[in-house]
């Protein structure tokens, strides 16, 4: 990668990381889960609120952990919103290979939502630190369990 995108990236990472977006508490909320990554000491919670046909109408976050995890969680509640539960989960798995495998194929996921992964691609880069990863999954991890009637989930 290039010395400027590089920058660039770690930018919008320190922008996110310091000026969580969506960090409040919905009273609207309809799941909500508590994320802990005892790794790091990342403690996140994540707030949803779903209408009646499964569209994520609001997400947000609350919690504190290092730049990497609240940056993710930050980035995850704007790119959530109007989505589906089912895309919501796709973006997980997609986001997820992007930052464990090397040879991740950006073109086969491209149905997933190429824009949101691009700006996910931004965090892409713990791939070159495994124990990095489970920063800037836990949000995610967070927002699946949520979705799934679980209300704690961690990394361990
Ligand atoms: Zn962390």
């Amino acid at each position: 990668m290039f010395d400027e995108l590089r920058e660039l990236y770690q930018e919008v990472i320190l922008d996110h990381g310091r000026n969580p977006r969506n960090f409040r508490h919905p009273e609207d909320a309809t799941c909500a889960a508590h994320g802990n990554n005892p790794m790091c000491g990342d403690t996140l919670t994540v707030y949803l609120a779903l209408d009646d046909d499964g569209v994520i109408r609001d997400a947000a976050l609350e919690g504190k952990g290092c730049a990497i995890s609240v940056a993710s969680a930050s980035m995850m509640t704007e790119i959530l919103k109007g989505r589906t539960a089912d895309e919501a989960k796709r973006l997980f798995d997609s986001f997820h290979g992007m930052c464990t495998e090397d040879d991740f194929d950006m073109a086969a996921a491209e149905d997933a939502d190429p824009d949101a992964l691009e700006r996910l691609g931004v965090l892409a880069g713990v791939r070159e630190f495994p124990v990095r990863v489970k920063c800037a999954t836990l949000a995610w991890h967070t927002m699946s369990a949520a979705m799934a009637g679980e209300t704690e989930v961690t990394t361990e």
